[in-house]
């Protein structure tokens, strides 16, 4: 028996790709765009594993094509572009890259938080217009982070992850979810459980941390952005399918509430002709980008791919029930 063919849909990191090569026969979809769908289905029909970024659907057309796929390894923890229960019904192991990319994510929307408080998105716009002629006292005046109340959304391993940045700006923080955290958990991350309602009147800065499910999509719409402060901010790092964009532009609008960092949207890479607003914070889906993490999460993916083909469990299945046997 040959080595597993493997398509790649990325050239990944020169790192990643030395894992994979060692055991595997691999084609890398290279270039500047992305590949469209109908290249990944024309490509995909000999192979046995696919690794795969966030921008790619793996759904039946694509599992049609490909039968005799064994494993795909999505780069990213969230893997709503992947039907799972499709791939489970044959056989096919899906795999994620949880944990290496906490504290990068986590970072980055602390970085929105900072920013659209901080006006940041406009002083810098301001800075560079040649516009600035002297210092003012209330010139583009911000609101504190320092001392507020940070919500947030989903306390998993992002959401443990901005609890602790909370420490060293004095934030009080408290947080919602299906269920509440384990005690150790809250205690560590000094987070206080609310119900969503609660926690969102009395979050000032709120922020996403749930993956996209059928249960999350659309989950933050008007009657939500009803419930917060008119003061507050929304920080979206999670999948913009969670926010109902429609809802979020009236809302900035009508001023309901105060103004939102985003790094993900609906219909990426659209973004909504009403989120370009001064009080909005754009960023086109950066949250895990760090050279270090980005290379990290290639190896995962690539690691979980040579495991598998070695006859081992891969680390990271999201449905490890059909490696049952195995
Ligand atoms: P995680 O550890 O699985 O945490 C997710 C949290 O959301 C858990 O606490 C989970 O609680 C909670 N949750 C799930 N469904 C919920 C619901 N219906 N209502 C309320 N809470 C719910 O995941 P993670 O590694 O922190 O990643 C979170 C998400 O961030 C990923 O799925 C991904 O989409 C996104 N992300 C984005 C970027 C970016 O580049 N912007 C980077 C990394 C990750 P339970 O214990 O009840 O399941």
């Amino acid at each position: 028996m040959g080595q597993p063919k493997i398509l790649a849909t990325h050239g990944l990191f020169e790192t990643a790709r030395e894992i994979l090569n060692a055991e595997c026969d691999v084609e890398y979809m290279t270039g500047a765009m992305r590949p469209t769908r109908e290249e990944l289905v024309a490509r995909i029909a000999e192979r046995d594993g696919l690794v795969c970024l966030l921008t790619e659907k793996i759904d039946e057309e694509v599992l049609q094509a490909a039968p005799k796929l064994r494993i795909v390894a999505n780069v990213a923890v969230g893997y709503d572009n992947v039907d799972v229960s499709a791939c489970t019904k044959r056989g096919i192991v899906v795999t994620n890259t949880p944990g290496v990319l906490d504290e990068t994510t986590a970072d980055f929307a602390w970085t929105l938080m900072m920013a659209v408080a901080r006006r940041l998105g406009e002083a810098e716009r301001f800075a560079r217009s040649g516009e600035w002629k002297n210092w003012d006292l209330d010139q583009l005046c911000g609101t504190d982070v320092w001392g507020k109340t940070l919500g947030i959304v989903g306390l998993g391993r992002i959401g443990q992850a901005m609890a602790r940045r909370a420490a060293g700006f004095q934030m009080k923080v408290i947080y919602t979810g299906r269920k509440r955290a384990p005690q150790e958990v809250e205690k560590a991350v000094n987070a206080e459980y609310r119900d969503l309602d609660a926690m969102l009147g009395e979050a000032d800065f709120v922020s996403l941390h749930v993956p996209l499910t059928a249960e999350t999509r659309g989950m933050f719409n008007a009657e939500k952005f009803s419930k917060m402060k008119r003061s507050a901010f929304l920080i979206n790092t999670a999948r913009g399918p969670v926010v109902n964009e429609e809802d979020l532009v009236r809302a900035l609008e009508k001023g309901t509430i105060a103004g939102a960092g985003l790094d993900v949207f609906e219909r990426e890479p659209t973004i909504h002709p009403g989120l370009k607003r001064a009080n909005v914070v754009l960023a086109p889906h950066l949250g895990s980008a760090s050279v270090e993490t980005r290379t990290k999460m290639a190896c995962m993916a690539a690691k979980n791919v040579v495991d598998f083909f070695r006859g081992q469990r891969p680390p990271n299945a999201v449905n490890p029930e059909v490696l049952q046997g195995s």
